[in-house]
């Protein structure tokens, strides 16, 4: 028995499903989770020393490659003055300068651990500000796992959502909304219907929960003038896009102004590290200034910040947005060509260090797009690249990441594997 499937077997005996994230487990593609023993730049090291070219890169944080050595001299230089505090750091007001500074739609932030805690928060905060209870989210958008977010669509536009997850009470679910993606007709209907009742809509502008799916200009600009005219808070989800898509996320990209706007992921360097911030009279009313409540032990954390800060100060080389977008382009065109090699109908897509791949035709542009992907062909795929020492999502319904240790050797080495992997499909 390979070390991987020893160690699964033996995880699965005081882990639930043996993991501590479940798309981690592999169920959507099948097969033996690889337990990572070690990382450096683009790869990745299992239990039976295989290495992979990453391409999920930890989710997204891992922008710069693994053990970039500069963040690991700005870890270990922290590491030797304390592990955490309970008391404000220097680097917590850096952090936070900096945010302000890369994105300047948020004028005050405030750290937190998770992306779910940041999203949690900026819904309560909205809700606070607002004094209303409606919060409007989309299909196929992933916001965490707080109680108002696992919600689907209920049966029609005007009826309550329903929760995705068991453990959701009806009673909190009812108060969340959920439209289609880029959908403007059913946005301006809902408006129409209880936009005085909205306190916040929440969105990923640019989705990497449902794989990668673009808003459209158009409906972001319509979501922010809906939000404007009826006084809701508008919350750019860039948990996965800021600082992936582009230094200043995709409200750069779009030219769009969110009230408040979610971060984590890259903003912690692989550290657990998160934020929420924006607007300074919305974020007025947060504890200790104002009435709504937001805290955590571990908020802020020093040796987080240290990641993050070295991460966000490394991201800000002149030209390492336009690599990042090279090099993401030549695996996304290679993947493509490959394809069409084969004759796989597939398409992809790619923005900033982020990127979509899609067993259909066309780029998809809602979640039910994306279901149209034939999945038992991407479990193939995936299969045939892990094999070959490539690893891509281990889903259908995720998004890819590329770092800036990602030359054009490794994406090279990619797309060859990718037309052995095409070609025995198409067979
Ligand atoms: C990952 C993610 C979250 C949740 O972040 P966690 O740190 O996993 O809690 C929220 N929103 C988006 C868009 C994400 O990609």
């Amino acid at each position: 028995m390979s070390r991987n499937q020893a160690l699964f077997e033996r995880a699965q005996l005081t882990i639930p499903g043996g993991v501590n994230s479940p798309v981690r487990a592999f169920r959507s593609v099948g097969g033996t989770p690889r337990f990572i023993e070690r990382a450096q730049g683009p790869y990745f090291w299992d239990a039976d020393d295989q290495r992979y070219i990453d391409y999920i890169g930890s989710w997204g944080p891992m922008i710069l490659g693994h053990v970039h050595p500069e963040v690991l001299e700005a870890v270990q230089r922290v590491l030797g003055n304390g592990f955490s505090f309970g008391a404000p750091t220097e680097a917590e007001v850096e952090i936070a300068e900096t945010i302000c500074r890369l994105m300047p739609s948020i004028e005050q932030v405030r750290m937190v651990s998770s992306g779910t805690e940041a999203t949690m928060s900026a819904l309560r905060l909205a809700r606070g500000f607002t004094a209303r209870s409606r919060i409007v989210k989309f299909e196929g958008c992933y916001h965490g796992h707080a109680d108002s977010l696992l919600v689907k669509a209920g049966s029609g536009l005007l009826t309550f959502g329903n929760p995705t997850s068991a453990g959701v009470p009806a009673d909190i679910a009812k108060h969340t909304t959920v439209l289609e993606y880029n959908n403007i007709a059913a946005l301006e209907e809902a408006f129409k219907a209880f936009g005085n009742e909205i306190a916040s809509v929440i969105v990923e502008p640019v989705a990497g929960n449902m794989n990668l799916v673009r808003a459209t200009p158009e409906f972001l600009a319509a979501l922010r003038s809906l939000c404007s005219e009826y006084g809701a808070v508008l919350i750019f989800d860039e948990v996965m896009c800021g600082f992936r898509v582009a230094l200043g996320g995709a409200q750069q990209v779009y030219g769009i102004t969110p009230d408040l706007t979610c971060l984590g992921k890259v903003i912690g360097g692989g550290m657990p590290a998160a934020a929420f911030g924006g607007r300074r009279d919305i974020m007025a009313h947060l504890a200790p200034l104002g009435g709504v409540y937001q805290a955590g032990t571990l908020s802020g954390n020093p040796i987080a910040m240290a990641a993050g800060l070295k991460t966000l100060e490394l991201i800000q080389a002149p030209g390492f947005y336009e690599r990042l977008t090279t090099q993401t382009t030549r695996l996304v065109h290679g993947l493509v060509a490959a394809a069409r090699e084969a004759k796989v109908p597939f398409a992809a897509d790619s923005l900033g260090g982020m990127f979509g791949l899609y067993f259909t035709g066309k780029v998809p542009e809602s979640f039910a797009d994306v279901t149209k992907s034939d999945i038992a062909r991407f479990n193939a795929f995936f299969h045939k690249m892990l094999d070959a020492g490539v690893y891509f999502a281990p889903s259908a319904y995720e998004a890819g990441f590329v770092s800036s240790t990602h030359d054009d050797a490794v994406i090279d080495a990619t797309v060859a594997a990718a037309q052995r992997a095409f070609a025995a499909l198409a067979a």
